[in-house]
């Protein structure tokens, strides 16, 4: 039989997060790796989906989403953000923000056309834009001061004539940046310098940490005409198995978006989205006490993991922290994450995976706080062990 796989998604065999999901459960490590929460969401929104179904909300939902949903949306984006958008033609339901994501790269992209991302980046968007047959146009966020950010000449150096779009996140996953106005600036005025759609995925929108509010590209001037506003309900509510997201943007962006989102999937989940639109309009309340929470979760983590030797950043978003392994005395994440479980009982992400450049990225990892006290706990006492194991002492 031929290669079964076309050429441009072959370097994409398993994720990280399914090499690393399985190493905890074949070593009974705690998975500090993949970023779900191992609490539940809201009761009443849970409730909800349960009275969807039992109500007959179990057939096609219209393409675009359900009214409900896409009025509560927009009401959102409105209340919090100041953005008006017309919940009939501006904003679109789909599957999760990976759909989002994915359709938004094909609508753009021809074949050749080039996105810019900020390395290191969400494991979908290299995915996405191969997908497309499209280029990816890597700008690094380093550390500086203590938070990863860009150079935004390096940024504008990455555009170039076949450029279509910048992919944008921000909170970011995995390095926790969240972008200053400063930043977002810089973005906005390269896109419209040079006439770009920002994709701007912002599913970390509520989980922002030290008194920072998140701010979409999408409230800068002369960026609403040009940005995809992406979000989804898995991280501001967790529920990361409802994969129900959205997408705000100009009509005629949505309207892009939607004719290659209409043939990937057309349309899903009819409960999620009916208990989504509730716990937009009801449910804030408890995403402020899952963000205090959150911000104690990450504080635990970051001292039990400088307290076992790592170099710690402290993200101000996201449910991620970023280490430094060089001063414990290792220099390769992926070798470390792969031997994690056997040193110390725990698994966490090596973030060189996603880079185009992996040696920039070689010594961190990431780890998952987005836990319960009790496991974060446990798997910082395991994780201080590691204390004289580098190389050398085990070799
Ligand atoms: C989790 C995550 C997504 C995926 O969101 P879904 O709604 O589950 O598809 C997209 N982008 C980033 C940065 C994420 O962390």
């Amino acid at each position: 039989m031929k290669e079964p796989l076309v050429a441009r998604m072959r370097e994409f065999g398993t994720t990280v997060f399914a090499e690393m999901t399985a190493l905890a459960v074949r070593t009974g490590s705690i998975n500090l790796g993949q970023g779900f929460p191992d609490t539940d969401g809201p009761p009443a929104m849970l409730e909800r989906a349960v009275a969807a179904i039992r109500e007959g909300a179990n057939q096609y939902p219209p393409g675009p989403g359900v009214p409900e949903l896409r009025q509560a949306v927009a009401g959102h984006r409105k209340e919090h953000y100041g953005l008006v958008y017309d919940p009939d033609g501006e904003v679109l339901v789909t599957v999760g923000a990976t759909e989002a994501l994915a359709a938004s790269v094909l609508a753009l992209c021809e074949t050749g056309d080039e996105v810019v991302v900020f390395e290191p980046y969400y494991d979908s968007y290299d995915a996405a834009i191969s997908l497309a047959g499209a280029v990816r146009r890597p700008v690094t966020l380093r550390p500086d001061d203590g938070r990863f950010t860009f150079d935004p000449d390096e940024l504008r150096a990455a555009v170039g004539p076949r450029t279509r779009a910048i992919l944008v996140n921000s909170p970011h996953n995995p390095t926790g940046t969240v972008f200053t106005p400063g930043e977002l600036a810089a973005i906005a005025a390269v896109c419209q310098e040079h006439d770009l759609v920002a994709i701007s995925d912002e599913v970390y929108e509520h989980l922002t940490y030290d008194g920072l509010t998140h701010i979409p590209l999408a409230t800068l001037p002369g960026m609403r005409e040009r940005t995809i506003m992406i979000s989804s309900v898995g991280k501001t509510f967790s529920v990361t198995g409802w994969k129900t997201g959205w997408v705000c943007a100009p009509a005629e962006l949505v309207r892009a978006v939607q004719t290659v989102k209409q043939f990937l999937t057309f349309t899903a989940g009819a409960p999620w989205q009916l208990a989504a639109a509730y716990a937009l309009r009801e449910e804030l309340g408890w995403v402020a006490g899952l963000r205090d929470a959150l911000a104690t979760k990450r504080d635990r983590l970051m001292a039990g993991l400088s307290a076992a030797g790592f170099g710690v950043y402290r993200p101000s978003g996201t449910y991620f922290v970023q280490t430094d392994i060089r001063p414990l005395g290792f220099t390769d994440g992926l070798d470390l994450t792969r031997r994690l479980p056997e040193l110390a009982g725990v698994v966490a992400i090596p973030t060189q995976v996603f880079y185009d450049h992996p040696e920039r990225g070689r010594h961190f990892v990431r780890f998952a706080f987005c836990k319960k006290d009790e496991i974060i706990d446990e798997a910082v006492a395991r994780l201080s062990r590691l204390h004289g194991k580098s190389p050398d002492n085990i070799l």
